[in-house]
Order: C-alpha cells, then sequence, then structure tokens
C-alpha cells in the first residue's frame, strides 16, 4: 500500500487505530478514496476480510469503493464484501428470517410489486374508490417505516394519513402471507432481528468487527440504529459524509445523524479535510458561494490547488430542445479538439424526463452514451414476467408473481376463474397456491378451468425441479422454450423489431444468470433474485463505456466525478423544484442538490437555463433559478445559445436569450 498518496489529516484517518472515527468533510476532499485505503490498511494488517463491514450508498458506489480497494492492495489480500445497507439486511435475513416468522426463501418485493399488494388490501378494505393513489399510501408507510415507527393517522384532517394507518397492518399481513418483504422491510426486519435476537446480534457483531460507512449525511433513522447496535458502545467504527451534501432528506434520510454520532461514541475521533483534489478553484468558489446561502449549516473552508482554471459558464438557451442542443454541441468540439472523451461529459439535470432531449440531440450528433437511472432492465414487462416465473418457482407461496404469470402467455385461464380462487384462498385463510390445487372444488370454477390451473401447477412443479445450483441458467433458458416466452412476446407487438428487442431482453436474463453463476458456482435461484432486485432498484444501469456520454440525475450522480459537467435546467419550479420546495426545509435540500451537482466537476462546469420548456406536454415560460442569482459574478461567464448552436430564428433566438441574460444579471 503506497501511502505516499495521501495528505497527513487523510493519513491519520487511514492509520487511526480502534474506536470510533467520524471524517467529516467538503465535496472532493477524498473521504471515499481515505475510506478505501483505510479498508485496505486494515486488511494489509491482517484482519480478515469477512470481519469488516463496508456499507456504500448504492450498489455502484460499492462496486467503485471495492474496485478503489483491490488496486490498492495490488494482489496482497483480498477486499471484503462491500455492501449497501440493503443487501447487507439481505445476508442477515436470508440466514435467520425465521426467527421473525417468515421462510428464509423470501421474495423481494419491489414498488410495482407492492404496489399490487397495496390496491388489494385497499379492495378488500372495501376503500375501493376508482381514484386511490396507492402509491401516496406506500409512501407515508415508507416514511414512517424509516422512522422506525408505525404510520401515525394524524388527527384525521389528512385523509391519506388516515387511510394509510388503518391499511397499514393488512398491508403487512398480506407481505407476510406472501413470504415477502419490501425494501424498508429488509432494513427494519434486520433491526428488529438485531434487537430481538441477542444470539444473532452476537453472531453479526463478531463479522463487523471494522464498520465503516460511506455518505454517512445519507442514512435514515433505521440505518443508524443498526450500525449503532452492530459497533456497540466502544466500537470501531469509521465514517465519512458531508452535510452539505445530505439530499435524501425526502426518503428519510437524517442529516442529524451525523452530529448525533458524537453525542452517542463521545471519544469519537474527529477528523477535518479541506482541501479539493478534484475541482478548480473557480468552480469551488462558485459552489461555495451557492451553499453558503443555506442557513444553519457549518461554515467550510475548501480550498483546491488546482488553478483558476476557465470561469463557469451560465449559458442561456431560448427553449429545451435548443438547451440540448447547444450543450451536445459543446460536448463535440470539447471531443473534436481532444481534450476530452465522451465518457468524461455529464450532463445532470433534477428529474428523469429531461432526458429525452438530449438522448435525442446526442443520437442526432452521433454520440454514444448511456442514462443511468433510466428505463432500468429489471423494469421492463418481458423481463418482469421471466422474473415473476423464476420467483414462483423459488417461493411458491409469492402470490404477486403467481397471478402475474397464471395466464402469461394465455392459457386459457380467464379472469373470472382467478377471481373466484383468490375468493376461496381468502376466505378459508390458505395460501392462494394450496387453494389453486384443489380448484375443481372451488365454487364457480369449471371442469375446463380447473384443469387449465392444475396442469398449469404440474407444469411449475417440474420446471422447479430443473433449478439446481450450477445449472440455473440452462434451467432457464428450458423455462423460456417450454412455456413459450418468446413467442408470446413476438405475437404481442406488431412491429417485429420491437418483438426482438424484447425477446432479446428476456435472452438478456439467461446471460444474467450464466455471467452470476460463474461468479457464484454455489449460488441458488434465491441468492440470484436477491441480487437482482436490488441491482435493478437504484439510480444505475449499465457501466459506462470511456466513450459514451453520461446523462443521469443529480441525485444518481453523487460521489461520482466529471471532467466537463453540464447542469441542465436552472429554472424556478425546476431547480429548485416546485414540489420539494413545499416540504419544510425544502428549498435547502434543493440547493444543497444543487450543490453535489456543481462539486462534480473537474475541469469545467456549464450551467444552462431556459427561457420556455414543455413541461407535462405544456408550454410554460421559464424564469432563471434563483441559485443562478447566487453565482458570485468574478467566477462566471454569461453566454447565449448561439444560433448556430440550436434550430429556428437566429435573431428571435438571439434577442430572447439576451433578455434573459439581462434579467439574470439585474438579479445578481
Ligand atoms: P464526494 O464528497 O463528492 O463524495 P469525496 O470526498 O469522497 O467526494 P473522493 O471521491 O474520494 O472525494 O476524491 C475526489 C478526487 O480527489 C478523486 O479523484 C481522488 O482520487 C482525488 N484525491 C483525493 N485525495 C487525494 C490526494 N491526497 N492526492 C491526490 N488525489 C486525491
Ligand atoms: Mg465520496
Amino acid at each position: 500500500m503506497d501511502a505516499s498518496r495521501l495528505n497527513p489529516r487523510q493519513k491519520e484517518a487511514v492509520f487511526h487505530g480502534d474506536g470510533p472515527l467520524l471524517i467529516v468533510a467538503g465535496a472532493g476532499t477524498g473521504k471515499t478514496r481515505t475510506l478505501a485505503f483505510r479498508i485496505a490498511r486494515l486488511v494489509s494488517d491482517g484482519v480478515p476480510p469477512d470481519q469488516i463491514l463496508a456499507v456504500a450508498f448504492t450498489n455502484k458506489a460499492a462496486d467503485e469503493l471495492r474496485g478503489r480497494v483491490r488496486s490498492i492492495l495490488r494482489g496482497k489480500g483480498s477486499p471484503p464484501p462491500i455492501s449497501t445497507f440493503h443487501s447487507f439486511g439481505v445476508r442477515v435475513l436470508r440466514q435467520d428470517a425465521e426467527r421473525l416468522g417468515f421462510k428464509r426463501n423470501f421474495t423481494i418485493y419491489d414498488t410495482s410489486d407492492q404496489l399490487s399488494v397495496m390496491r388489494e388490501v385497499a379492495r378488500e378494505s372495501h376503500v375501493v374508490g376508482r381514484d386511490l393513489d396507492a402509491k401516496k399510501l406506500l409512501w407515508i408507510i415508507s416514511r414512517a417505516k424509516n422512522d422506525g415507527v408505525a404510520p401515525d393517522p394524524g388527527d384525521g384532517s389528512d385523509e391519506y394519513r388516515l387511510l394509510a394507518a388503518q391499511l397499514y397492518p393488512r398491508y403487512a399481513a398480506a407481505l407476510r402471507a406472501y413470504n415477502a418483504l419490501d425494501f424498508d422491510d429488509l432494513l427494519l426486519m434486520t433491526l428488529r432481528l438485531f434487537r430481538d435476537e441477542e444470539r444473532v446480534l452476537r453472531a453479526w457483531k463478531k463479522r463487523a468487527r471494522h464498520i465503516l460507512v460511506d455518505e454517512f449525511q445519507d442514512t435514515n433513522h433505521v440505518q443508524y440504529d443498526l450500525v449503532r447496535l452492530l459497533a456497540g458502545r466502544s466500537g470501531n467504527l469509521t465514517v465519512v459524509g458531508d452535510d452539505d451534501q445530505s439530499i435524501y432528506g425526502w426518503r428519510g434520510a437524517a442529516p442529524g445523524n451525523i452530529h448525533g454520532f458524537v453525542r452517542d461514541w463521545p471519544q469519537t475521533k474527529v477528523i477535518t479535510l479541506d482541501q479539493n483534489y478534484r475541482s478548480t478553484c473557480t468552480i469551488l468558489t462558485a459552489a461555495n458561494a451557492v451553499i453558503e446561502n443555506n442557513p444553519h449549516r457549518r461554515p467550510k473552508n475548501l480550498w483546491s490547488d488546482l488553478g483558476e482554471g476557465v470561469p463557469v459558464t451560465v449559458l442561456a438557451c431560448r427553449a429545451g430542445e435548443d438547451e440540448a442542443s447547444a450543450v451536445v454541441e459543446r460536448i463535440v468540439s470539447l471531443i473534436a479538439e481532444k481534450r476530452c472523451r465522451g465518457g468524461d461529459c455529464a450532463v445532470m439535470f433534477r428529474t428523469n424526463a429531461q432526458s429525452r432531449l438530449f438522448e435525442d440531440a446526442l443520437r442526432r450528433a452521433g454520440l454514444r452514451y448511456v442514462v443511468i437511472g433510466g428505463m432500468r432492465f429489471y423494469d421492463r414487462k418481458e423481463v418482469r414476467d421471466l422474473v415473476a416465473y423464476l420467483s414462483c418457482l423459488h417461493n411458491p407461496r409469492d402470490e404477486v408473481s403467481l397471478l402475474r404469470i397464471l395466464n402469461y402467455p394465455p392459457r386459457g385461464i380467464g379472469r373470472e376463474t382467478v377471481h373466484r380462487l383468490q375468493a376461496a384462498s381468502l376466505a378459508g385463510g390458505r395460501p392462494l397456491v394450496e387453494v389453486m390445487k384443489g380448484a375443481a372444488s372451488v365454487e364457480g370454477v369449471a371442469e375446463r378451468q380447473a384443469g387449465a390451473v392444475t396442469g398449469f401447477l404440474a407444469r411449475v412443479e417440474e420446471m422447479r425441479r430443473w433449478f439446481r445450483p450450477g445449472s440455473l441458467a440452462e434451467a432457464t433458458r428450458r423455462l423460456v422454450g417450454a412455456v413459450g416466452l418468446e413467442e408470446a412476446l413476438l405475437r404481442s407487438v406488431k412491429d417485429r423489431d420491437a418483438g426482438h428487442r424484447k425477446v432479446e431482453n428476456v435472452r438478456e436474463v439467461v446471460s444474467a444468470l450464466a455471467a452470476f453463476e460463474r461468479g457464484e458456482p454455489r449460488a441458488d435461484l434465491g441468492d440470484y433474485l436477491a441480487a437482482a432486485n436490488l441491482s435493478g432498484r437504484e439510480d444505475e444501469s449499465e457501466e459506462p463505456a470511456a466513450d459514451s456520454v453520461v446523462l443521469l440525475t443529480v441525485h444518481a450522480a453523487k460521489g461520482l466525478e466529471f471532467r466537463h459537467a453540464f447542469l441542465a435546467g436552472f429554472e424556478e419550479g425546476l431547480f429548485p423544484h416546485e414540489r420539494s420546495c413545499l416540504a419544510p426545509g425544502g428549498l435547502e435540500e434543493e440547493r444543497r442538490l444543487a450543490y453535489v451537482g456543481m462539486t462534480r466537476a473537474m475541469e469545467s462546469l456549464t450551467i444552462t437555463y431556459t427561457g420556455e420548456r414543455t413541461r407535462w406536454a405544456r408550454e410554460v415560460v421559464c424564469e432563471p433559478s434563483r441559485f443562478l442569482a447566487e453565482l458570485p459574478e468574478d467566477a462566471v461567464r454569461f453566454e447565449q445559445a448561439s444560433a448556430a448552436e440550436g434550430p429556428g430564428d437566429a435573431e428571435d433566438e438571439a434577442r430572447i436569450a439576451g433578455e434573459y441574460l439581462a434579467r439574470i444579471r439585474s438579479r445578481l
């Protein structure tokens, strides 16, 4: 390990002995790098890798951290498993879920599975209402779970709060009956297990002799409690974070955790870092000026010796399309001048929907790109259908998956029959799959239909026997053929190409399984499903290639860095986002988000805004974001998208952009 690549305070953190350590420092100061070195240092000192619990915020961040540790170790020792909190929960629960009344082969329900359950529960409880917003109910439930409490009905004036509190016990009971856990449960049930089962906690404490957590500012209460239980009073716990980058308050993150840390572990060694190794001085000056507008923050003294660099460009554009063309035009010049490759450039935006215009412009320019957090692979219908088959084979009680595939591809089992079976299951309190076995005796189910149902079950039983560790991919290939999934897909769409793309996605699952099996030859179907469920969940997709321009939301950009960063859509209502500003502290969180976006840039930062934009299928006139007015004038160069960069009437365009330019200047 070459510690000469660390500054004195980073070194101090890396070589800090036992006991709690908190690194609280600004963006780009090497927090993640220090964490990687510290993990490598522990391994070099002979700590067995399986006694180190390292936690990153997303699977992508975990992969990156693992890569960094591996390269620091240079073959001298292997990196420990690096988890997210959720994947750690899966590991714990796969061993001991039975103590909580679940089976170990539980299924993990994602948002769309949860929605099915919630709608079902609402229907059963006679809360029919066609307009019922099940997502909103789940959101309320999730917030409560992340705070570690049951949903609170409030004083009754908020209909949804009341409903969420009423329906929650039924929702939880349904998941239990299906032997399924939702994402929040992965944390909550793990915490419950640790709290209630002394022996389990003790066993995991042994396997978590050293705990290290990145991006600690975005942990929620449940995650904090997990860490607290595992680390114990005097624990060997290293956490790193930056309170200015807390951007998940809307998902229950509690930035106070970073300050509470010193209260819970009074003997904590606190190390601050203030040299930023990522960005030019100009970029830092601009980012610092914006974040300084947040009240109640602890001042930081972030500096860089990477030189002044070029000014931050604020680019005024006429409309959304012009913004996309202007940004892509600039990326094309950067690449043409050989100043970078596509992958060195990122376009960040506040909302997912903004990506399409940039995708179109990049395609027109013939540039490759990746969308991180776009339509995720495991969200595609054909992929979900196949995964539902696998899930049913693994956990026969997984009712959501069972219903998904019961008549897909169509095998003559009608909706009416399905409803009768469900009703019988509900009335008798028996799992649906059990009721299906005796379909012929269920009232109202015709003989032919009952035959189709039992035939289907027999088929499932037969297929289940194909799945053995080491033959998962092969068994899945057989399954796809046996149930005729590909034919059904080709029949389902008129456009042959679209049909083939779907078929390719199905085959991609088989390839994914084969790759998974090569890495983990002893894994069973449940292990694969857990991995697939988790990796499909986050703001991430395939690994970006070095030549692909990266498109992503600012949330997904956390922890990353790019030589040339473009931040789009700095307009009131969009960034800061109008909806987020309604919540208390919302505007401050939006400002932190702007700060996170700006501090991703290494060499150049371009911020764009438009005079008008199509939102929700309507043209809206846009005001420049208040964050633009917070930029220091001497660090910024104002420009307007030139006529050459966008289509449309050149004179008109220049005039409109000029007007906006004047307006934003007048606000400074
Ligand atoms: P963020 O707050 O955005 O997560 P961070 O504090 O985790 O940032 P890193 O990503 O670890 O920062 O580091 C930022 C950049 O600075 C990386 O490219 C890293 O390699 C580099 N860096 C950090 N410390 C040093 C150092 N001592 N010498 C040279 N480069 C460094
Ligand atoms: Mg980091």
